[in-house]
């Protein structure tokens, strides 16, 4: 693989977004034009194309919009739930492993004073999302770094 493949700030998504047929990462794609206006940024499967007189994975590309969507959509979630989700994080600081605690720390401190956001939050993002699972019509499973698994449907 040639493309840089760990999350950065200008590229949050790299080694993050997963297809959902086939298991393996989605790589990003720019879609130039000499229209700067038509230039798109869209992750598609890294196996799409696969050894020859193999077929490749079928799963669609996505647009990177979506993902940003799909972040903002996950965020906003957990606010709405907030309570069910402090509740969660309460019982697991108390009792679940070294890790999950820490994680469970670290969300609660994140979330109790959050507000819903409309825009894309790198710092945020960065310190939620573990990792994006892509399915066929924009569907997106979001898992938290605390092991949440949230769906959601970009329209
Ligand atoms: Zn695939």
């Amino acid at each position: 693989m040639s493309e840089i493949d760990y999350a950065t700030a200008n590229n949050p998504f790299a080694g993050r977004v997963i297809c959902g047929a086939c298991g393996s990462t989605f790589g990003r794609k720019v879609w130039n034009s000499t229209d700067e206006r038509l230039r798109r940024v869209v992750w598609r499967c890294n196996k799409k194309y696969e050894v020859k007189g193999k077929k490749g994975c079928g799963n669609k590309h996505i647009d990177d919009k979506i993902l940003y969507q799909a972040f903002i959509n996950t965020f906003n979630v957990i606010i709405e739930n907030k309570a069910y989700f402090m509740e969660k994080w309460k019982a697991e600081s108390q009792s679940g492993n070294l890790l999950r605690r820490y994680k469970a720390d670290e969300f609660i401190k994140m979330i109790a004073d959050g507000e819903p956001i409309k825009e894309f939050d790198i710092d945020i993002y960065f310190k939620i999302i573990e990792k994006m699972i892509v399915f066929e019509g924009n569907k997106i499973i979001v898992t938290l770094l605390e092991g949440t698994e949230v769906e959601v449907v970009i329209e």
